[in-house]
């Protein structure tokens, strides 16, 4: 069997326990984007790893990697252990959902450095606000679009570019934008996605929100459609479902 021995940096996505003493560990790196490592021994008092791997952390690594089947963690060194991102149910929730959204997607080859730089600027983010975490989340999914190549734009009517919040009607997914109330009578928009005023007003605020984000009161029912959008959003330019089980406790 043919491996090469690599280093790269990666973020530990999911870790599970792999017969009495291993842990099978999904990462995605910055040079490979998704491999399953396997830690022989790290659960065993004596391991080198022990209590290393945790969900979340980013780390350096080195691999012994084969391609048709599970590498092998060699060596592991922590780079940022993003135990912040712990101390909060709701940052908690928000941090799994992009870990689990990664998990879901497939990356082209051009694309793991920026999806890696991306995912730890997220966590950075993540450890800046007191609250209003999905906010981050929502932003997150945004740029997750754009690299993906279907960037959702949230700040105007796709055809009369209105702003005007009263005047929004929805969503279109085909054409990665907000629609108003004119636009989509007078073309019999069908596959349209209809918003509450409420989440209107956040989607056209989404981009400048920054510096007031601990100001923002939303109610539990916008968050949840804002969430649907995302969700619906994705699986519509996947071509599959897309899940985000983390947020539901929210
Ligand atoms: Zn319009």
């Amino acid at each position: 069997m043919s491996h090469t021995i690599e280093k790269c940096n990666a973020f530990a996505l999911r870790i599970t326990n792999y017969s009495n003493t291993s842990q099978i560990v999904h990462f995605f790196s910055n040079e490979f984007g998704h491999i399953n490592v396997i830690a022989k021994g790290s659960r065993s008092a004596k391991s080198k790893y022990q209590g290393m791997l945790q969900p979340l952390s980013n780390y350096e690594i080195v691999i012994y990697k084969k391609d048709s089947t599970l590498s092998l963690l060699k060596e592991i060194s922590i780079i940022e252990d993003n135990f912040d991102l712990f101390n909060n149910l709701e940052k908690t929730a928000v941090a799994q959902g992009a870990a689990e959204l990664y998990l879901q997607l497939m990356f082209e080859e051009n694309d793991y450095a920026k999806f890696y730089r991306l995912l730890d600027q997220y966590f950075s983010y993540l450890q800046k606000v007191d609250k209003n975490f999905i906010i981050i989340f929502w932003r997150f999914l945004l740029r997750v679009t754009t690299l993906l190549g279907f960037s959702l734009k949230f700040d105007k009517c796709v055809f009369c570019q209105t702003t005007t919040p009263e005047k929004i009607y929805g969503i279109l997914f085909k054409q990665n934008g907000l629609v108003c109330i004119d636009c989509v009578r007078k073309k019999k928009m069908t596959e349209s996605f209809k918003c509450s005023r409420e989440t209107i007003k956040i989607l056209l605020s989404l981009k400048n929100i920054s510096d007031k984000i601990n100001d923002i009161k939303m109610s539990q029912l916008v968050v949840k459609e804002i969430n649907t959008i995302f969700k619906t959003y994705l699986s519509y330019h996947l071509n599959r479902r897309i899940h985000l089980k983390s947020l539901e406790i929210l």
